[in-house]
């Protein structure tokens, strides 16, 4: 079934997709999906639980030997016209991600073309899925390696990248010659639903690519009590990736985890200093700082910290919110109304602790809607103290920092549970050798902002998580190894 969306621009599929069909849930219950912009619901999606996560898990099973024993060219043909369809319908696809996330179309498109480059990327790596001789001790003894798949794969993903954290999953466990059920975010189906109703006309056979929507409890349990999953990979928050840990132990299902972050962005006085201002600018309000990557500590050292933040603020306040359809939006609207809190919260915490509102600092109206929008924030003065600087804000709030060494501020910057990205912004060449190994984190942009690709290994570190996706490293996640030990 399709809905039109703002008819006649947009239509988008409303039925969980198992076993290459569009199904109801057991019940015909379903939840509505609306746009945090405006709240108009875009469409009602089935409330699937655990009896249809069984059938795409067994759906799943039962395509595995077909897709595992296809040769690796046939299975990277098939990503790779996946990933051609959404460059073709790029257009559509942003704005399905926009109505139901919020981020700018401007933001969007470049999702699309992100996550259709993991597509396109792994269909390259299955051809390269190595195995290895290693030689023996005894002269009629041959000792191999073989890579296997894992099996059947499951994945759980957030709702800021509604397109790209699925790819990044499924090219992977799909190049690997695993099967695959997605449990989409509750915010965001839609996008996994566009993506699935692509995959059919790329050629991926039925039950390869399942989509579950539904409720998280439901679904997570079935996934991880059910002993035909050998692999769950999930992006969300710390705290769902403790409670998936506990979940895991009892199939020992084996686990990648992308969790959340607490960037911090240093900037040194030696540094290009439009380029640090146009990067913090960058990691910090991309989705409207919905990003686990985004920078939520800026360190600046205290000679230039004037007139980084002078330049900054100006930045800053000419930043556009607004609807994410208009194509001049810049900041679109928080995914909820609990976000919003939490937002304002840091925000009025950092003030009563002695911080500085620069620009910003409250809810901007949009089309005489306060909606979920919260103008571009800088609060000038921050200290350890505040809430900001050690819970993810996950919102268009940059707290600036000063430090006055190179020691202090690794200091300060690795003093977080979090470890996964951090930038750093200098001219100086050994120092940046001096971070790339002191930063504890799993990423670190060198006055790079946007380090993410689908050929480097993303990942994190402590409570960020632990796996990594993208890279050849990737599908290593999705990939056991089998000794042979042949006696001749
Ligand atoms: P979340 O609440 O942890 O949700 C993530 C996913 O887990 C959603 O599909 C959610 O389903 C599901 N979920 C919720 N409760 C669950 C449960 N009890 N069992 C199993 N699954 C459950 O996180 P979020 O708010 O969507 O996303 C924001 C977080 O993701 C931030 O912390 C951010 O830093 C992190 N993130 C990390 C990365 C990375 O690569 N490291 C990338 C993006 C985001 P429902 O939505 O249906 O509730």
């Amino acid at each position: 079934m399709t809905t039109a969306v703002r008819s006649p621009e947009v239509a988008v599929r409303s039925q969980a997709f198992i076993a290459g069909q569009w199904v109801a849930a057991d019940g015909g219950g379903t939840f509505a999906v609306t746009n945090p912009a405006t709240d108009e619901v875009l469409a009602h999606v089935p409330n699937c639980g655990a009896p249809e996560t069984r059938r795409a898990i067994a759906a799943a099973h039962s395509a595995l030997p077909a897709w595992r024993s296809r040769p690796a060219q046939e299975r990277a043909a098939i990503l790779r016209t996946w990933a051609q369809l959404m460059l073709r319908d790029r257009e559509r696809l942003a704005r399905i991600l926009t109505l139901e996330q919020g981020k700018p179309i401007t933001e969007a498109r470049v999702e699309i073309a992100y996550a259709a480059s993991f597509l396109d990327w792994y269909a390259d790596e299955a051809r390269r899925v190595y195995g290895e001789t290693i030689p023996s001790s005894a002269a009629d003894k041959r000792l191999l390696v073989l890579p296997r798949p894992i099996g059947v794969v499951a994945a759980i993903t957030p709702w800021n990248f509604p397109s790209a954290m699925i790819t990044r999953k499924t090219a992977a466990a799909l190049a690997a010659g695993c099967t695959q059920v997605v449990k989409p975010a509750e915010d965001t189906p839609l996008s996994a639903l566009a993506l699935a109703e692509l995959s059919v006309e790329a050629g991926v056979p039925a039950g390869v690519f399942n989509v579950v929507t539904g409720a998280p409890e439901a679904i997570a349990g079935e996934l991880f009590a059910n002993p035909l999953v050998r692999k769950v990979s999930f992006t969300g928050s710390t705290e769902i990736g403790r409670l998936l840990v506990k979940a895991s132990a009892t199939n020992l299902t084996r686990l990648s985890l992308e969790l959340g972050g607490h960037a911090p962005f240093l900037v040194f006085a030696d540094s290009d200093l439009d380029r640090a201002v146009d990067g913090a600018i960058a990691s910090k309000f991309r989705n409207a700082g919905q990003t686990c990557v985004c920078a939520n500590r800026i360190y600046v050292e205290e000679s230039i910290r004037e007139a980084f933040v002078a330049k900054l603020a100006a930045k800053t306040a000419a930043l556009v919110v607004g609807d994410g359809l208009d194509e001049a939006t810049q900041i679109g609207p928080l995914i909820n109304d609990d976000a919003v809190t939490k937002v304002m919260g840091h925000v009025d915490d950092a003030r009563a602790k002695g911080g500085r509102v620069v620009t910003g600092g409250a809810r901007a109206t949009v089309a005489g809607r306060a909606a979920r929008f919260v103008a571009p924030t800088i609060i000038d003065a921050a200290r350890d103290e505040m809430r900001c600087a050690s819970e993810e804000t996950f919102g268009p709030v940059a707290p600036i920092f000063s430090f006055a060494s190179e020691a202090e501020v690794i200091e300060r910057a690795n003093a977080t549970p979090y470890g996964l990205a951090a930038y750093c912004f200098t001219r100086d060449g050994a120092r940046i050798m001096r971070m790339a190994e002191s930063l504890e984190y799993g990423i670190v942009g060198i006055n790079d902002a946007i380090p993410a690709t689908a050929q480097a290994p993303f990942g994190g570190v402590k409570h960020s998580g632990y796996g990594k996706e993208g890279g050849h490293h990737g599908i290593e996640e999705y990939l056991v190894r089998t000794y042979v030990s042949w006696r001749l």
